[in-house]
């Protein structure tokens, strides 16, 4: 085992090293060192295209990512989660399911803890694993038990040479050695999914679930009620009201109805399901009620840094709403926003250096569009503008690193700003 790492490597990490016995280098890549190796575990933030990767394709030496070394190592049955938007979401949410039913099961991957690291402490039962597209290229024998697509959107396009189809083609990948033993989970309400669904093997039995559109199999919502059957037997109906549901808004019945299925699928008491449902807490930052400030209520949803998370997010508004947006725009077709905006945003704050699309796109949806340079700002001119009764929602839309370090820190900039307003 050799470590290379042309970033630097943080202290606590050599420590670990050290006392292992591993022998790393920082700063730099040796190449000679790395050409000797049998294989290679290279880090899903390097890509393909680097000219050392390269170089290890020609010369024949296998190139892996973390995820697939680490499920050699493994007897846990892995739930594998991946798509555009709601991974960690579902993640968290399946992990909870799984904790509460009392399963002896670890959470990590893209959130959290790698997996190698997890199984270093002990092998689990079951592994609920987060798993980014970038994740899921150098792997090969990796398979998932039961895989989840939440949905395909575009995103991440410059790591994909700006061609939607391979950036399909490697969400698709999370079902890639299924057998018919397994089960693949995906929206049958995302388009891109059902529209490469026959054009990829799939082996593993299909669960989709959908909401207003009735399955044979899967879940789906019906007169404010999600249903899941995952087999054809009567008894294996599951039922609960979606305003029981912990998470709000459309994009968590998409959610909720992914985590139902592999509680069905799993054989975990119909009681423990529908518990875990409705006492979830959500993830930091991802529709999060922050507080109620003179009847306004302010939710923070800084991790919406594409368009089709706002849509959701917007969707889920049952308020007039002050919208919060704006930050490093990765190419945002607004227009798809129009209609929502149109119905849920009375103002537009913006948040970010450069406004212009914003201002273009909407000026005519909306009673006013103010331009702000700092949380600060933004949550003071919110303040100013909002009615009793309505809502202040941070959903940017757009990456954070104009003004802000990443996601989180936006989002908990807002939460300091309104908690001392
Ligand atoms: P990811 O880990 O894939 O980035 P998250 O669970 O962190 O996804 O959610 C990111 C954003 O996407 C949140 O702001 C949320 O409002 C939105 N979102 C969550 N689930 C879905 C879904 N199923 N479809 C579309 N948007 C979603």
């Amino acid at each position: 085992m050799f470590v290379s790492d042309k970033g630097f490597i943080p202290d606590n990490f050599k420590k670990e090293l050290n006392e292992i016995g591993v022998p790393y280098e920082e700063g730099q890549h040796t190449e000679t060192l790395i050409y000797n190796a049998d294989e290679v575990i290279k880090s899903p933030g390097i890509a393909d295209t680097t000219p050392l990767i390269k170089e290890l394709n020609t010369r024949n030496i296998p190139v892996i990512n973390e995820l697939e070394f680490a499920a050699r190592y493994t007897q846990a049955k892995i739930i594998a989660i991946t798509g555009t938007n709601g991974k960690t979401t579902t993640t968290s949410l399946v992990y909870h399911l799984l904790k509460t039913a009392g399963l002896d099961v670890a959470v990590g991957g893209n959130i959290g803890t790698s997996f190698a690291r997890l199984l270093t402490e002990k092998d689990y039962a079951y592994a609920v694993l987060e798993v980014s597209s970038f994740q899921l290229d150098n792997m090969f024998k990796f398979k998932a038990d039961i895989a989840v697509l939440c949905n395909i959107t575009p995103d991440h396009l410059d790591r994909y040479d700006y061609n939607l189809q391979h950036y399909i083609d490697a969400k698709f990948r999370i079902t890639n050695n299924q057998t018919s033993e397994d089960v693949f989970i995906y929206c049958a309400d995302d388009e891109l999914t059902i529209n490469n669904l026959n054009s990829h093997q799939i082996k593993a039995t299909r669960l989709p679930f959908a909401y207003d559109k009735e399955l044979a199999l899967g879940a789906y919502t019906k007169n404010g009620q999600i249903l899941v059957t995952t087999s054809t037997e009567k008894q294996n109906l599951f039922t609960m009201y979606t305003n029981e549901l912990a998470l709000k808004g459309r994009h968590n019945a998409y959610n909720s109805m992914a985590a139902a299925i592999i509680g069905q699928v799993l054989n975990i008491r119909k009681e423990t399901i529908r518990e875990s449902l409705i006492n979830f807490q959500n993830v930091e930052h991802r529709l999060e009620s922050v507080s109620m400030v003179g009847g306004v209520e302010y939710i923070n949803d800084s991790k919406a840094t594409n368009v089709n998370s706002t849509w959701y997010a917007l969707e889920s508004m049952e308020k007039p709403t002050i919208w919060i947006a704006g930050g490093v725009d990765k190419g945002n077709d607004y227009s798809l926003l129009k209609e929502m905006v149109k119905e849920k945003v009375r103002i537009i704050v913006c948040l970010g250096l450069d406004n212009r699309k914003l201002h273009e796109a909407f000026s005519t949806d909306v009673d006013m569009i103010i331009n702000t340079t700092s949380m600060n700002e933004a949550v003071h001119v919110a303040k100013q503008m909002a009615k009793k009764g309505e809502t202040v929602l941070l959903s940017p839309a757009c990456a954070s690193f104009d003004l802000f370090k990443n996601y989180e820190d936006r989002g908990r900039q807002f939460k300091k700003a309104v908690r001392d307003l």
